[in-house]
């Protein structure tokens, strides 16, 4: 016997083998609508202007050195991520109730929080985190692979390709006392289906009620409405209600930094004293994983948090990425709804937010618009709004249309 001959042969990722397939399609009009990042209207990757001004000004200042971070990261980053997303002025932070700990990107941040939580959270029973039906396919190895058993609850209803608002309040009343869930922050992935503010307001009264754990994922702060204070009002809304609660936060898409892998965890303590223990635990963990975190993208945006007029800039460009996919929604229901005259309700494609939206359609359909169209989605029917622009949409909604015919 050999050495690996136990090892199975994994599946390629879908989402990996969806862009090989694109790639190797000579088709002119060929689309992709699978890829989880922002595209330009030209279809190009886009290095935010302000992104490139702060690199500019870190690789040129002669101060500049590779040291070693410290164990829980760049401390101008950490403070300023943890303001972005808990409002400058949260009490929790002036009260030192917040531990913020540099991670490799959300993934990481994802990560740390589960193997944390598996250390250290009295699990009311078995260790099991409530994942949304569905969700981030990557929320299941992540806790899995930590020890912590995913189950899901429900949330997108295919009937109404919106919210299933009573499934998911029935599943946190019925839930065992003090459960794990896992709430997307903004901009649903992969539906684009968000709760209302009073639906978030009675969800934090049932985990409240419940004593349950609110374990936040934040990739697309700012990338929803186009605001970051906007994006951030049901995390600072359950801060203020007193849930306990933890935060995972990525700069991959909000400033372009995919590949820079700039993340943080933030978890709000009832005290500073807990808060002071549970770092003392973070960063022992955190040494063991990965040392220190990577400097360069968290200096990027370090600068540009801490730099007033960067910070304005930025704002700027997160408007910029957020107002075309907005427009690309409103134009893609136009061209149906308008012009095509395509059967069915197409509203959604404008009430859903973000980078995703869930078109509704079959995996039959999906599967046809990639071999006869040459457009490229994942088979349960998500399509990133950021691979459509002015030069293919009608392609795409002409697709779209005979395809539901
Ligand atoms: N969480 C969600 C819901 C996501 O959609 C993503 C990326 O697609 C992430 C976390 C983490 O991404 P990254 O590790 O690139 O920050």
């Amino acid at each position: 016997a050999e050495t690996w001959d136990t090892v199975p042969l994994a599946p390629p990722d879908s989402i990996f083998k969806l862009t090989a397939a694109y790639k190797a399609d000579p088709h002119p009009q060929k689309i992709n609508l699978g890829v989880g990042a922002y595209r330009d209207d030209d279809s190009k990757p886009w290095v935010l202007p302000v992104v490139r001004k702060a690199s500019h000004i870190l690789l040129n200042d002669p101060a500049l050195d590779h040291e070693y971070l410290p164990i829980t990261g760049l401390p101008e980053f950490v403070s300023g991520a943890a303001r972005l997303i808990l409002g400058a002025s949260s009490p929790a932070l002036a009260e030192g109730r917040v531990v913020s700990v540099q991670t490799i990107s959300g993934t990481g941040a994802n990560h740390l929080g589960a193997l944390f939580l598996s250390r250290y959270y009295h699990f009311n029973g078995e260790k099991v985190v409530y994942l949304s039906d569905p969700t981030w396919v990557n929320h299941f190895a992540i806790f899995r692979n930590v020890g912590i058993e995913p189950k899901t609850y429900p949330y997108y209803d295919p009937k109404t390709i919106g919210l299933d608002y009573a499934g998911f309040v029935k599943a946190l009343e019925d839930a065992p006392e003090r459960s794990v869930f896992l709430l997307h922050a903004c901009a649903h992935n992969p539906t684009g289906v968000d709760p209302t503010e009073e639906q978030w307001a009675k969800v934090a009264d049932v985990v409240l009620a419940k004593k349950h754990y609110a374990f936040f994922d934040t990739a697309y702060q700012g990338f929803a409405s186009g605001d970051l204070d906007h994006d951030a009002k049901a995390v600072r809304y359950f801060v203020q209600r007193g849930v306990p609660m933890l935060v995972c936060q990525s700069f991959a898409k909000n400033a372009g930094l995919y590949g820079e892998r700039v993340g943080a965890l933030h978890l709000i303590s009832p005290t500073k004293e807990a808060a002071d223990r549970v770092r003392s635990q973070l960063s022992v963990l955190q040494r063991s994983e990965i040392s220190n975190p990577p400097s360069y993208g968290a200096r990027v945006v370090a600068l540009i948090l801490n730099t007033p007029e960067l910070f304005e800039e930025w704002k700027a460009d997160v408007h910029t990425m957020a107002g075309r996919i907005i427009e690309m929604r409103k134009e893609l229901h136009r061209l149906l709804t308008e012009e095509l005259h395509t059967p069915g309700n197409w509203d959604h494609i404008v009430k859903q937010i973000g980078m995703f939206s869930f078109t509704g359609i079959t995996p039959e359909q999906s599967k046809a618009l990639t071999e006869r169209d040459h457009i490229y989605l994942t088979v349960n029917g998500r399509i990133s709004m950021a691979g459509l622009n002015r030069s293919n949409i009608r392609y795409f909604a002409e697709a779209l249309d005979r395809v539901v015919r």
